[in-house]
């Protein structure tokens, strides 16, 4: 039965403010609550699915990042995946990973792994860089299909829903494949306590990129990041007339 390997990024969480760091080179990440990339929840959620469905034998979530990734995976272990693998990768080195680096990790492993599926969230809410999915199956040389709305399995593969600028597109694939997770493919279930305690049981592989004979050398430099730009407060105008000489006075009209 298939194996399905499953990228699980630890990001800051989404109802986090983000701050730049004074040098502006980053963001503040220190001290910051992290949570697993939205999408990636959909992703396992999906994994969950095709194993209670009987279509999935084992799943092995996948992180890349610092020990602290750690702790995604271990979420992921909760919600039903049954092992992991950490690539670590340390935390300075991380900042200037890019998806590129993290597709050749997450190929190479879907190899050695003997991954029949490989299920990747449509984009990182950090970077929002939407490339690993594409990349991972351009590294391999496998079908994509990438923003799944909904997937089922047909004899000769896998049927799939796919979301597009003003509608659904609907494709046929064969696995082994790549599939990026969109936002309506699922509802991701909540980690109960009993398997979070279960969790802390199953088998978690560390490895690094070396060890899987990836090159992590940074191929961009970050030359500035900065906060987008602080709106403009509105102004309460008393008649058509104030508002068109305002409209005017901007040089609007
Ligand atoms: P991105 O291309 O960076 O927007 O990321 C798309 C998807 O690739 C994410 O939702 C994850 O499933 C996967 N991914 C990206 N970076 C990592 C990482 N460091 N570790 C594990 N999976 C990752």
């Amino acid at each position: 039965m298939a194996r399905v390997l499953v990228g699980v990024k630890r990001v800051i969480d989404y109802a986090v403010k983000v701050r730049v760091k004074p040098e502006k080179n980053g963001v503040v990440t220190q001290g910051v609550k992290h949570s697993m990339n939205p999408f990636d929840e959909i992703a396992v959620e999906e994994a969950v699915k095709l194993k209670e469905k009987k279509l999935a034998g084992e799943i092995v979530a996948v992180s890349v990042g610092p020990t602290q990734s750690q702790e995604v995976i271990r979420t992921a272990l909760a919600m039903g995946a049954d092992r992991g693998i950490h690539v670590e990768v340390p935390a300075a080195e991380y900042e200037l990973l890019q998806p590129v680096h993290v597709s050749k990790i997450l190929a190479k492993l879907a190899l050695d792994e003997k991954a029949d599926l490989v299920i990747l969230g449509k984009q990182a809410i950090d970077d929002d860089a939407n490339q690993t999915a594409q990349m991972t199956a351009a590294v391999l040389d496998w079908p994509q299909a990438t923003f799944c709305n909904k997937v089922e399995k047909t004899d000769a593969g896998l049927t799939i829903v796919r979301e597009i600028d003003g509608g659904l597109e609907t494709i046929k694939t064969k696995t082994p494949a790549v599939l990026s997770a969109d936002l309506r493919l699922n509802t991701p279930r909540y980690a109960t306590l009993p398997n979070i305690m279960k969790a802390k049981k199953k088998p978690l592989k560390k490895v690094t990129p070396k060890d899987l004979g990836v090159d992590t050398t940074p191929r961009i430099e970050v030359i500035s990041v900065e906060d987008p730009p602080v709106r403009q407060a509105g102004a309460v105008v008393a008649d058509v007339d104030a508002l068109v000489a305002k409209l005017k006075e901007g040089g609007h009209i």
